[in-house]
């Protein structure tokens, strides 16, 4: 089910082609590169893309590079790669920085209009003068400069004649507008920094209300999609537009962005985990990056669906978590083989059963999907179960493993727990049970019932294999609310253990994704996984309260 549900944007644009506004829906996503996408972003990226799609117009990918001392070509590489991945296909790939002479140019005509001046004011200077939300600002010295003098310093801000913050082009518009963003605002400031395309071909770089504008306007975008937070600067975007004479005229539209519960949304305090080595880089699993939750396990579908559920408000919200889990979920349950692993291994003898002997089992590939058909498993003398399956003084409705007590084995047979083994420090280190062949599943057998179910590995040919579990990065409570971001970081927020998982999985691939019975869907971990193990991301585990 591809359509997008009504939003208040797509009924703008049905308006727009109904009444022929438009004739041809043009979208961007417009990432500036200098971190890696995250989920909010994919929100933008789905709402772009599939808003074109669907009135089969064009959405083009833009890199927004004017502030070269944070970006990299790294960034932009991943950022493509995440669009890719999510399934999107752009129309062009456009740089902001592909415009910059004529960007220039267009700053000339504005200067020549009398509709933008150099000005001499240092940053604190121009924030003094600003005014605030109740008192105008006050206008600057340097305001009735003559167009002459003007052209004369903006092509010598080029030329690199002055110091970084020197002087900046301003527009001429209103110091008294109760709209701050119309109060002469800054289009162009001297940098002498190199960029990551351009190289050392400029030191004066536009700012983002006016290259951002006229980008779209130079790429015929026709429905130009951000976050609230550009609102109040959508009448300097239409002033952009028109003042500089561009032949094409693309509106703005503004739209909640994604917060979700628990979850860093913001890439300046993203890169601040990867610098301070909190996680093992932008992609971590624990990371709520696209290529984060790549490598945890989402599927695009499922990232596809959960930005089709929140829907696009004018509202700010908060999205709880476990929606995103529930739509993982939705997706692998009926794909995923359902297996069996130990991720705390506790070894198991079965004392009768005969010694040097393996049997083969039938176990079904995925209870609710009889198509996955069904696989082979072994089962001998010694096996591997949960640790936590095991109590020797088991408290009130424990059914699982205790001394003297009989609970059935996963496609396998009825054990009783008749010893247990410990160590030199009192630790339980292995069971000696018994079998009863006759309860061998899927025999019929109905001469007694057991309360109690556990999964196993059978020892000899088990596969090796580490498991990751995860918590949130961030402790989100009360108590650490005025806290410093990197003493938020919550310590317990990754979890490794060593277990065993079904001889079958020896030859899984980075991105398998399994669900282990009671543990949770895990994709096996592609930088991290080699011959002699196997690691297993838990994506999510298997159940929560929450249906959305
Ligand atoms: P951040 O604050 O995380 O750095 P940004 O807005 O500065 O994000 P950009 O690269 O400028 O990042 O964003 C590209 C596009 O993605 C923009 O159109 C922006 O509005 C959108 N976007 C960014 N964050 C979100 C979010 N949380 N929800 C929805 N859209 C978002
Ligand atoms: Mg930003
Ligand atoms: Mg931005």
């Amino acid at each position: 089910n591809k359509t997008i549900s009504s939003n208040f944007i797509r009924n703008i644009v049905v308006e727009d082609l109904n009444k022929g506004a438009v004739s041809e829906i043009v979208t961007r996503f417009p990432p500036e590169p200098n971190g890696y996408l995250h989920i909010g972003h994919a929100k933008s990226i789905c709402l772009n893309f599939e808003l074109a799609d669907e009135f089969k117009g064009r959405t083009n990918l833009r890199f927004d590079d004017t502030n070269p001392l944070k970006e990299d070509t790294e960034y932009v590489e991943s950022i493509k790669q995440d669009v890719q991945w999510l399934g999107f296909e752009w129309d062009d790939l456009r740089f902001a920085s592909d415009y910059f002479e004529e960007l220039y140019n267009r700053a000339v005509v504005l200067i020549k209009k009398g509709k933008a001046y150099v000005c001499d004011l240092t940053a604190e200077q121009m924030r003094e003068t600003r005014g605030t939300l109740t008192e105008p600002g006050q206008e600057s010295p340097f305001r009735s400069r003559s167009v002459e003098e003007n052209l004369d310093l903006f092509a010598r801000m080029r030329a690199g004649e002055f110091k970084d913050g020197e002087r900046v082009l301003r527009a001429k518009i209103d110091m008294a507008s109760p709209n701050i963003s119309l109060r002469d605002p800054v289009l162009y400031r001297i940098s002498h920094t190199h960029h990551h395309r351009t190289g050392d071909a400029w030191c004066i770089y536009p700012m983002y209300d006016y290259a951002h504008p006229l980008s779209d306007a130079i790429e015929g975008v026709t429905h130009s999609i951000c976050t609230l937070e550009f609102e109040d600067h959508r009448p300097l975007y239409d002033w952009v537009v028109a003042e500089c004479e561009m032949e094409a005229t693309p509106h703005q539209y503004e739209f909640a962005r994604l917060n979700i519960t628990n979850t860093i949304m913001s890439k300046r305090y993203l890169k601040s985990l990867v610098d301070n080595g909190v996680v093992d880089g932008w992609d971590d699993p624990r990371m709520p990056t696209i290529s984060g939750l790549r490598r945890r396990g989402f599927t695009p579908e499922s990232l596809r669906a959960f930005c089709r559920e929140i829907g696009v408000a004018r509202a700010n919200s908060l999205v709880d978590e476990r929606m995103l889990e529930h739509f993982i979920r939705e997706d692998l349950k009926l794909k995923t083989l359902r297996s069996m692993a130990v991720v705390r291994p506790l070894k198991v003898v079965i004392t009768n059963y005969p010694e040097g002997q393996v049997e083969q089992l039938e176990a079904e590939n995925n209870s609710e999907n009889e198509e996955m058909g069904s696989r082979s498993i072994p089962f001998s003398r010694e096996i591997y179960i949960e640790q936590d399956d095991f109590m020797e003084v088991p408290p009130p409705k424990y059914h699982r493993l205790y001394p003297g007590n009989e609970v059935r084995l996963k496609h396998a047979y009825f054990i009783k727990c008749e010893e247990v083994i410990k160590n030199e420090a009192g630790e339980v280190i292995e069971l000696r049970c018994t079998y009863d062949p006759e309860t061998k599943s899927g025999s019929g057998f109905t001469g007694r019932k057991v309360k109690g179910t556990i999964h196993w590995v059978e020892a000899s040919q088990a596969k090796a294999a580490e498991f990751r579990h995860f918590e949130p990065l961030l402790i989100d409570d009360e108590a650490s609310a005025d806290k410093p971001f990197l003493e938020r970081i919550n310590p317990e927020s990754l979890e490794i253990l060593q277990g065993y998982v079904e001889q079958g999985m020896a030859e899984s691939k980075g991105g398998d994704k399994f669900q282990f019975f009671r543990h949770g869907y895990y994709n096996v971990d592609s930088k991290l996984s080699d011959e002699d193990k196997l690691v297993f991301n838990r994506i999510v585990s298997l159940k929560s309260s929450f249906d959305p």
